[in-house]
């Protein structure tokens, strides 16, 4: 199988070097050129089979210029017991008879990042060593919270790589920051930038795109990366979630082989709700997607309009993770949905650049709400719907999953749809505690209490365990304490690279 890009489909080269890659030089996103498919009995086979087994499975399918043993070695780093703290990797929890959540948060920062970021580094090691490249990769992020975490925890002591994170100085919260700059590994280096995530943001993407600093770089032996989720390498593991979830469905004798099930996902960028839609193309058997938004409501109104407009107002939620006004994955979306017409998306992707919108024909946006619902929720609701299915059910979700909730509550009373359903559950309640206690208990519940209070106190009352990595955040050395101008950031590469 090749990859060919979402802006010029004559491109064409393996899952290695599209890994390697990341993005294509026109701008373009790369998208397997055919998609695989699975069998029912494929399916069924899974039943039997731990994750590591099935990740195995469906990666192969793709990755099909990776030898297995190349393979083996990337699941069996990536998903152990350990790191998880459960073997099942990701487990569902069944709240009613047609609502079973998807826990993707049980990896080593409480986020569904993990799924992907615990293995992207073994990916891109071997795709670098498949492609001839020799350099160290030299990952760099800057990031509002969760992301740097996951790619740092990821990215640790893999050989081959370095990871640097820059965070903003006061743009993240008190757990995000004590999870970062306590953060160990050898090949790791963290840093606050004075200013807010764009100064960050900035200051990485002028290092990407100083050639003359690469060219220094490349003489050391060193080539730089990003752990950005448009890379192919972060996509593809998290197709492999659905599948795993259909087949312990199955084995509990939840579903029969072949009922279609609905998916509801909490989306920022696209990138979750997509991996599904490519498990439905490569034959798990589905009813409905439903794409949940916070008040940041551009792709709920995408799919029930079919015009993108990010000319909108920014919010700020409480589900900060999905606070996103430019999806960039929905790219491949359309790409598969208008048939891979390459320029019909490059012309698309550069309206959206001139002008900041775009409208899809009739029959596109037809295609897409045949298998697709959409909507969105505010924060009042998002904590309601805490409260209730606590009340309920005695099941506490986070902020994300419980935008989630929320909207797939008000298309069942909107659609009476009784297909049996799956939540992506993208966080742990711990990981957002401070907005989850409010939920349950109002806000004296919080006042005036610190993180680990906060943690205790969620504990308590959710009846759950403290994650282990959170717990330990408390007596962690802090090993790094720096802080730079935006202006110095290359300095700070430089002196960690010893260069
Ligand atoms: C990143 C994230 C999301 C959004 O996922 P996308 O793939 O960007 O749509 C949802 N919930 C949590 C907790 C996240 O960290």
């Amino acid at each position: 199988m090749q990859y060919q890009s979402t802006r010029n489909k004559s491109i064409s080269i393996t899952a290695a070097q599209a890994i390697k890659k990341g993005l294509s030089e026109e701008g373009g996103l790369f998208v397997p050129d055919s998609i695989p498919s699975v069998s029912l009995d494929e399916i069924a086979g899974l039943k039997d089979m731990n994750y590591r087994e099935r990740a195995e499975f469906i990666l192969s399918k793709y990755l099909t210029d990776f030898t297995v043993e190349e393979l083996k070695y990337c699941v069996e780093n990536a998903y152990t017991k350990e790191k998880f703290e459960t073997d099942n990797i990701a487990p569902v929890y069944k709240l009613n008879d047609k609502t079973y959540f998807l826990e993707l948060w049980h990896g080593p920062t409480c986020a569904f990042k993990d799924m992907a970021l615990q293995i992207l580094p073994y990916l891109l090691t071997t795709s670098m060593k498949k492609t001839n490249e020799n350099d160290e990769v030299v990952i760099l992020v800057a990031t509002s919270g969760d992301t740097g975490k996951a790619a740092l925890e990821g990215f640790r002591d893999v050989p081959g790589t370095r990871i640097v994170v820059f965070y903003p100085d006061n743009g993240v919260s008190e757990i995000q920051k004590l999870q970062m700059i306590t953060q160990e590994g050898d090949n790791v280096s963290v840093c606050a930038v004075k200013g807010n995530f764009d100064d960050a943001q900035n200051g990485v993407k002028r290092i990407f795109t100083d050639n003359g600093y690469k060219q220094m770089l490349a003489a050391n032996h060193f080539k730089l990366s990003s752990a950005n989720s448009i890379n192919w390498g972060r996509l593809v593991p998290q197709i492999v979630y659905y599948f795993s979830a259909y087949a312990d469905m199955l084995k509990a004798d939840e579903i029969a082989l072949g009922e279609k099930i609905n998916i509801v996902v909490p989306t920022g960028n696209f990138g979750n709700i997509l991996a599904s839609y490519y498990a439905y193309q490569m034959g798990l058997p589905v009813n409905k997607f439903i794409c949940a938004s916070n008040k940041n409501n551009v792709l709920t109104d995408f799919i029930n309009t079919g015009k993108y407009d990010k000319n909108r107002q920014f919010h700020t939620t409480i589900s900060p993770s999905m606070d996103i006004l430019i999806s960039s994955n929905l790219e491949r979306f359309l790409y598969h949905l208008s048939g891979r017409n390459d320029s019909f998306v490059a012309g698309l992707m550069q309206k959206l650049n001139n002008e900041g919108s775009y409208e899809i024909p009739a029959d596109i946006k037809d295609k897409m709400t045949a298998i697709f619902a959409a909507g969105c929720t505010d924060d009042d609701a998002t904590l309601a719907a805490i409260r209730n299915c606590s009340e309920e059910y005695g099941y506490v979700m986070d902020t994300h999953t419980a935008v989630a909730k929320s909207v797939y509550d008000n298309y069942v009373a909107e659609t009476g749809d009784k297909t049996k359903t799956v939540i992506a559950s993208t966080a742990s309640p711990f990981k957002f505690n401070q907005s989850v206690l409010i939920a349950l208990g109002g806000s004296e519940a919080v006042a005036g209490k610190d993180e680990f209070t906060l943690l205790g106190e969620l504990a308590e009352r959710s009846e759950m365990k403290i994650p282990q990595s959170l717990a330990s955040l408390k007596t962690k050395p802090r090993l790094f304490e720096s802080v730079c101008e935006k202006g110095e950031m290359i300095e700070v590469v430089n002196e960690f690279l010893q260069i």
